[in-house]
């Protein structure tokens, strides 16, 4: 199967006068009373994200994981690069001298306390960062960096990280790569690639067993419905929005062309986690400030308004529906 029999946004039916987003939420809002208030006992199971850059784990369904660790589940990290092109984006980081010297080391740090902090395994696939290019024209990728590579080249280490570790559950971003960063879109390509190929004896030989994952999902971080949602109700409570200027944009029809449309499908009950989140956020001291953007919304608001982690399920290998309240269901 290729990336292309995914399902696609044109499959989604619209109620007319409606935005797919507002389908999406509208349907989540009436099932909102049946979601549980944590994830079942998960003993047994395992999930595997895939992300591009050391931070990527913290700003995307780290509460998640966190709360399937606690339920019992193994969660591992594949981080495909080491953040070499990241900067230093936390001015204070800038206090301490090894930051100038070997950021790339800090960033190694960074991610084992951030992975401690959420109790998930975690691997390097070894690649070299793209970087984010800029300038029009865009500058040619490095010589070499992950997203330059042949897709099996690329995908290989991650396919033999599935055979080792089985995961039933896979979670990668969407082939946006959830904003346009080449290593996030390649993340999404080996990802989909290694999903469905680990299950496959003719290919990647060599590797180890074969071994099938069952669900494949894309993170929704930060789907529209979720900003609208916390938007109105900061300003209800009279909190100033982070949001405001972006959804404003989109409202005028000013949506950047690679935004995605997929329907949150599994909203991932996190509540009780996102302190581990914050502190995994923090552990990525050179990349995240403590005042910024992840840090806007209070906690407690976000269990009140909005204590989810949303997905979107783009294959299954088992019986389940939709809308779904757990990454594993119909797998126990
Ligand atoms: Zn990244």
């Amino acid at each position: 199967m290729s990336e292309t029999t995914l399902p696609q946004d044109d499959a989604v039916s619209v109620p007319a006068g409606g935005s797919r987003h507002d389908a999406a939420t509208a349907e989540l809002a009436r099932q909102a009373p049946q979601v549980p208030a944590r994830v079942p006992d998960s003993a047994g199971l395992r999930l595997l994200a895939v992300h591009a850059h050391p931070d990527d784990e913290s700003s995307k369904g780290a509460a998640m994981m966190a709360a399937y660790v606690d339920a019992g589940a193994r969660v591992m990290v594949a981080t495909a690069t080491g953040g070499e092109e990241g900067s230093l984006l936390n001015p204070a980081a800038g206090e301490i001298q090894q930051c100038h010297r070997d950021l790339t080391g800090v960033r190694r740090q960074e991610m084992a306390q951030a992975a401690e902090a959420l109790g998930v395994e975690h691997v390097w696939l070894g690649f070299v960062d793209s970087g984010l290019p800029e300038g029009d024209p865009t500058p040619p990728l490095p010589f070499g960096s992950f997203a330059t590579l042949p897709l099996e080249q690329a995908a290989e280490p991650l396919v033999r990280l599935i055979r080792r570790f089985r995961p039933h559950v896979i979670t990668c971003y969407d082939e946006s790569g959830g904003y346009p960063h080449p290593d996030h879109i390649m993340s999404h390509r080996i990802a989909v690639e290694a999903y469905h190929a680990a299950g496959d004896p003719e290919r990647y030989q060599g590797t180890g067993e074969p071994w099938a994952p069952q669900k494949l999902y894309y993170d929704r971080a930060f789907n529209p419905g979720r900003l609208r949602a916390l938007h109105w109700a900061l300003v209800e409570a009279g909190i100033e929005s982070p949001y405001e200027e972006r959804l404003t944009r989109w409202e005028e029809g000013d949506r950047p062309d690679w935004l995605t449309t997929h329907e949150v499908t599994t909203q991932v009950p996190v509540g009780d986690y996102l302190e581990a989140r914050d502190a995994a956020l923090r552990a990525h001291r050179t990349q995240v400030e403590p005042s910024g953007f992840f840090f806007a919304t209070p906690n407690d608001f976000l269990r009140e308004v909005w204590p989810y982690d949303d997905f979107v399920l783009v294959d299954s290998r088992v019986e389940t529906s939709v809308p779904e309240y757990d990454l594993f269901a119909g797998l126990r």
